[in-house]
């Protein structure tokens, strides 16, 4: 059996770390992949934890060096997926990114064997009311990033698989399939 690199995306409030927690927990050979970022840690976050916290030019030697897999900017603030760390983490297990499709499809180039998993809504409004149970963003945010479902979901045919997150068991034993039959090929 290979190890694999697996990307799970979808739009904000589908359910991507609930579906990721779960699966980190429950198959202990899958970890999840730690990001570099250059925004300052929020209080209770640890360096290698939550992400590799690094200056802004560290960023861009990195870049230059092409030690990303993937990587792009929020908020005036520099996001990536650290190739190396990913590729040494391969070397003992399977490994999972919870990224965006731009970034899913950016490392499928420079990796071309991850395997990504688009995880979709069962409707517009049912993500609203996930998105507003949650309580983690304004009506304003709400707003904004249900008019980046369309896009995100636009892109779906570019991805190796989606799953549909309505009863989230079956969710998570979709995706398991997909990386057990992918561990197996
Ligand atoms: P994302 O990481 O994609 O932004 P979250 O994992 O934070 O999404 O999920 C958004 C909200 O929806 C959370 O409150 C989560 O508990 C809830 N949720 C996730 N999956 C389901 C599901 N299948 N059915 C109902 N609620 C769900
Ligand atoms: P936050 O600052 O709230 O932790 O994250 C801000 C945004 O950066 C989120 O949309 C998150 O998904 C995105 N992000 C986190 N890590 C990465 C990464 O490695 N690559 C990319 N492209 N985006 C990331």
């Amino acid at each position: 059996m290979r190890n694999v690199l697996v990307v799970l995306s979808g739009p904000s409030g589908v359910g991507k770390g609930t579906i990721a927690k779960k699966l980190v927990e429950r198959d202990k050979n899958l970890s999840l992949s730690i990001s570099c970022t250059t925004r300052a840690p929020r209080i209770g976050e640890i360096n290698g934890r939550e992400y590799f916290f690094i200056g802004k030019s560290e960023f861009k030697e990195k870049i230059a060096e092409k030690g990303f897999l993937e990587y792009s900017e929020h908020f005036e603030n520099f996001y990536g997926t650290p190739k190396d760390f990913v590729l040494n983490k391969l070397k003992s297990g399977d490994v999972l990114l919870e990224i965006d499709v731009n970034g899913g499809l950016e490392v499928k180039k420079s990796y071309p064997d991850a395997i990504l998993i688009m995880l979709l809504p069962p409707s517009e409004d049912e993500i609203r009311l996930r998105l507003m149970k949650r309580s983690t963003e304004s009506a304003e945010k709400i707003k904004l990033r249900m008019q980046r479902i369309e896009y995100e979901v636009g892109k779906k045919e570019l991805y190796d698989y989606s799953v549909v997150n309505d009863d989230l068991d079956t969710a998570i034993l979709d995706v398991e399939k997909i990386i057990k039959n992918e561990k197996n090929k």
